[in-house]
């Protein structure tokens, strides 16, 4: 679950990472009223999950309600990447003198946590890494040692900070860390974390992507998993846990797996068609989760054919064809399905859906064909 930055800051303010004072506003009377509360300057920010919302337009600075109002009004509804902007953040103004980059993930190919940090902040830590990787400062972390006082001091030194920014850095990094191990977190990003003019360092950018699997054993985060989703289908697919994300076409898609699913997504648009989304139901394929699926491509009125691409392993293919035939039986179907079943007992589960073939099922052989029956009956792209 990735975060939005007021989120983030909430996020890293539990941890007592310090950031500036801000509130969360959907309508420009709301920014205003939250600006007049702090005080002016502020910074009036849109609230999107993709960076670079500075260079796009999406940060300004407000010396008075009147420019609170006008920037609020521009900010709110803007497109930055695809992204429209529902809500924004307004947050006191900090006078920068110096923007640093800070975060941990995890480095899979080492299977150890890896923290970065560089006197580069502000940009794009990639271009920072292609341009001059010798600005980034690493550490390796071992999860059963943790990140210990004296490596983090060592590390902050081998990133040539600012001396008058040590202190404030190692003291946010111990306390990044615990937001990043013990929050549950894949990823904690300061961009910037800055040294401000008064000699303050706290974190100007928050990004946050939490661990789902994690979710569990973390009630406090339903509040950030409410407003997730702008998309009313992935809002649906989310409530009955479906790993959905839509998309702009006519073919909705059903897989088991990820890499099925993203292949099938290939196959729709070498053969003309454009997918409305990506599912992947996982390994099982009972009526439930295909009712489940079905209910949320059928939601979507750009769908014009539903293609079902099932390889079955462990499930068998009769257990397939009965899933799909009574998940349909559920649901009042606005356009026709497709399957193509494959893998174990395949033969044994196409007889099955054979057998129940109407003017809204369909059973191809192959993806290919099964891609090509599919862009037919939705009139191609
Ligand atoms: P991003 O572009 O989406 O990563 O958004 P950031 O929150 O990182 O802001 C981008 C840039 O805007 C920062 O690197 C700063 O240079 C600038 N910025 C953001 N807030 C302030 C502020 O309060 N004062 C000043 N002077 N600059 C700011
Ligand atoms: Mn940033």
């Amino acid at each position: 679950m990735d975060l939005f930055e007021y989120q983030g800051k909430q996020y890293f303010a539990r941890f007592d990472i310090p950031v500036p004072n801000g509130g969360v506003a959907d309508t420009v009377d709301e920014a205003v009223a939250h600006a007049e509360h702090i005080g002016y300057p502020v910074v009036v920010k849109a609230q999107v999950q993709v960076g670079g919302r500075g260079k796009a337009g999406g940060i300004q600075l407000a010396n008075n309600a009147d420019e609170a109002r006008l920037h609020a009004g521009n900010i709110l509804g803007m497109d930055i990447k695809g992204h429209t902007v529902r809500r924004l953040w307004i947050e006191e103004a900090s006078q920068i003198q110096e923007e640093y980059y800070a975060s941990f993930t995890l480095d899979r190919s080492a299977k150890l946590y890896l923290g970065m940090l560089s006197a580069q902040g502000g940009v794009e830590i990639e271009q920072v890494a292609a341009e001059s990787p010798q600005a980034i400062a690493r550490i390796h972390i071992n999860p059963l040692d943790g990140l210990t006082e004296p490596a983090c001091r060592e590390w902050v030194a081998q990133a040539k900070l600012n001396p008058a920014a040590t202190a404030g850095t190692v003291s946010i990094l111990l306390k990044l860390y615990r937001a990043f191990e013990d929050g549950d977190a894949d990823l904690v990003e300061i961009n910037p974390l800055i040294l401000a003019q008064d000699g303050r360092v706290y974190a100007l950018d928050a990004k946050v992507t939490l661990d789902d699997a994690a979710a569990y054993r973390h009630e406090e985060w339903q509040s950030f998993g409410k407003i997730i989703s702008e998309d009313e289908r992935e809002r649906r697919a989310q409530e009955r846990g479906l790993q959905y994300v839509g998309l702009d076409g006519s073919i909705g898609i059903m897989a088991n797996g990820a890499g099925l699913a993203m292949s099938t997504l290939d196959v729709v648009n070498q053969v003309g068609g454009d997918a409305a989304n990506f599912l992947d139901i996982g390994g099982g394929s009972g009526a439930d989760v295909v009712r489940a699926a079905l209910e949320v491509i059928n939601s979507d009125p750009k769908v014009k054919a539903i293609f079902i691409n099932v390889f079955g392993g462990i499930t068998r293919g009769e257990e397939v064809a009965a899933g799909i035939i009574e998940g349909m039986q559920g649901v009042e179907l606005n356009s026709p399905v497709v399957v193509r079943l494959d893998g174990t007992n395949a033969e044994e589960g196409r007889a099955i859906l054979a057998a129940n073939a109407t003017n809204m099922l369909y059973v191809e052989p192959t993806m290919l064909d099964g891609a090509r029956k599919a862009v037919a009956l939705a009139g191609g792209r």
